[in-house]
This record gives C-alpha cells, structure tokens and sequence, in this order.
C-alpha cells in the first residue's frame, strides 16, 4: 500500500467506475454520436448553470480552449502571476491564439485586487493590446474565494466589458466547503472549466462550460487542437460515475487535511502557511532537515510526497483517515533523527 499525497491527481479509477467504463455506450464524438460524451457534457451544464458544455482531455486544454474563444490575436486576459491559467500551461494562450497574458500577483486569499486589475486594464489606444479577458482559479492554492468577491468581480467585469473565466479546476472543492451548489459560484462567470480526474476520482477529462454558442466555437478549438476525440464515452462514463458518487464525499478529504495541517502546527519545526487544511491541500515549512531528505525518509515507509518548498500535501479518495496519521508519524521520525 503506497499512501502519494503529490497530488489529488494522482486517484486510481475505482472497481465500480471501471465498470461504468467497460460498460459504456459509445460512438464517434466527432460526430457527436457518443451517447456517453453528450450525457456527460449535458450534466455538466446542468452542475454549472449553464446552457452547454465540451469534454476535452485535460483541464489545460479547457482553459486554452475559453481564452482562444473569449479573445482573439492581440488580445489581453489578466490573470493570477501564479494562476495556472497563465504560469502552468507553458504560455498556450499566447503560442497558440497571439494573445497576452497580463498577469497580476494574487492576494493572501486567492484573489485578484480589482483596484489592480482596472489600473491593468488597457484604454483603446493602437498602442496596446485589447483587454478582452478576467481569470479567475477557485479553489486557488487550496483557498476558496469569497462569495462576496465573486460578486464584485463580476460587476466589476461588466463595467469594464470583460469577459470571465473560472478556472474551477476544483469548484467542487470549493462549492462543498461552501456547502452551496457548484453553480451558485459559476453563476458569476460566462465560462467556467472543472476538472473530473482531480479530487473526483476519475483518471481523465475536463468540462468547458457557457452559453451554446459559446461553447460551439471552442469545439471548433478544440478540434484545431487534437483534441477532437473518438469513442470517448469510455472515459465519459467515469467523469459520470464521478459526478454521482463523489462530489459529497470530497469533505473527507477537506477534513483530512484540516487533520493533518492541526496535527502539523503542533510540531515546533514545521512552519505551516495560514491558507493550509481550508480544502483539501496543506502547505508547509521545514525549519529543519530539507524537503528531499524528508522525501527520501518517507518513499522507504511507503509514502510519497513531492520535493518542493514549502511543502505541498494533498488530500484525496485515496489517502484516508490512517494515511494521514502515517505521514504525520513519518514526518516525526524523521525529524527526530536528524
Ligand atoms: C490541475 C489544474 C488544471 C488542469 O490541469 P490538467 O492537468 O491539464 O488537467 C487547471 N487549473 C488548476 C488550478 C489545476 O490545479
């Protein structure tokens, strides 16, 4: 039994969802004809709030696929300076469409200052790119942005005439620490992306959603991209399986982590950040021994953690209650020997 808490990513496809799998039925999406991909992509819009939706294989290419569709060449989206939209999706906006990020440091809870947004947006002038577009991530580093910000940032959006977009690669996350429907935070976004192989379980896919024609034209995207595929519905029928059984299930991984960043905190020589243990991911200092000493430690007792500083670790369908009391024991021995 290996306990990996890299990355929520990191989920095996459960006994029942392999079976939805293999018992999917499929067609050639292309043509729209697999039955799997257009239920899947119907309750999707219907999670969201919105009128359609697009399967797509990672959350990378959904977010690549609203910011081709929402701009166009020598166009501008602001964006988080640590927002995956932007540092994480090795600069797909501006290779593929022309268009330029403008990126903006996030503040201490995971937004955007909308005071710094507007002195970034740029006036009509030939002598500057277009602000079209405003990325938002929700959760953002384990935070979940405030409801009342939402708001402001979509009012604030309008009277600039930008468009949204919410990465929501885990709006599930967020939504169930809100205790309130996903499309409650949705509802203030024209698009919004989530991913179903991250805390739900299932091993691929993400979910673009908006308004119909909207999302018609990031289906031509998405075919420009590769990422037109065939008979999908195998891997639809798990981000299915994934939407019916383990959305509720997500506050196990959030109380997990709230576990482990208590259990964290109590040891002098660990320094854990503020925004640790809100969902599901705990980030953290070492004030003694190195994060591949520590690494190293723990691959031998089983447990996998990645290399970085501070430490990122995260919760999931499969690291329970037991998992984490072991990476805790782990990380006390090791700390004790050195
Ligand atoms: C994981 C993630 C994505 C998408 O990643 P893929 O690996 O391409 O599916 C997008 N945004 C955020 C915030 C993420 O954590």
């Amino acid at each position: 039994m290996v306990y990996d808490f890299r990355s929520d990513t990191v989920t095996k496809p459960s006994a029942p969802m392999r079976k939805a799998m293999a018992e999917a039925e499929v067609g050639d999406d292309v043509y729209r004809d697999d039955p799997t991909v257009n239920l899947l992509e119907e309750r999707a819009a219907e999670l969201m709030g919105k009128e359609a939706a697009l399967f797509a294989p990672s959350g990378t290419q959904t977010n690549l696929l609203a910011i081709l569709t929402h701009c166009g060449r020598g166009d501008e989206y602001i964006v988080g300076q640590d927002g995956h939209s932007y540092k994480y999706e090795g600069g797909g906006a501006a290779i593929f469409g022309s268009i330029v990020p403008q990126p903006i440091e996030f503040e201490p809870d995971g937004t955007l200052d909308l005071a710094k947004v507007k002195s970034k947006i740029k006036p009509n002038d030939i002598h500057f790119a277009r602000t079209k577009l405003l990325c938002l991530e929700n959760t953002n580093w384990g935070r979940v942005l405030p409801m009342d910000y939402l708001a402001q940032a979509s009012e604030f959006a309008k009277i600039h005439h930008l468009s949204t977009h919410l990465d929501g690669a885990r709006i599930f996350n967020a939504a169930v620490k809100l205790k309130i429907p996903a499309l409650k935070i949705a509802q203030y976004f024209d698009t919004v992306s989530f991913c179903l192989s991250k805390g739900l379980g299932a091993p691929v896919g993400s979910l673009l959603c908006g308004k119909r024609e909207f999302i018609e034209e990031a289906r031509r995207w998405r075919k420009v991209l590769g990422g037109g595929m065939r008979q999908v519905g195998i891997l639809a029928a798990a981000g299915l399986y994934a939407l019916d059984h383990n959305i509720g299930r997500l506050e196990e991984d959030h109380m997990n982590a709230a576990l482990l960043t208590e259990r964290l905190k109590s040891m002098p020589e660990m320094e854990v950040l503020p925004y640790s243990g809100i969902t599901n991911m705990v980030f953290a200092y070492l004030r003694k021994g190195n994060p591949e000493g520590l690494a190293a430690f723990l691959k031998d007792r089983g447990i996998l953690i990645t290399v970085r500083n501070p430490l990122r670790l995260v919760t999931h369908m499969d690291v329970d209650r037991k998992a984490v009391v072991a990476l805790v024991e782990g990380i006390k021995e090791y700390l004790a020997k050195l």
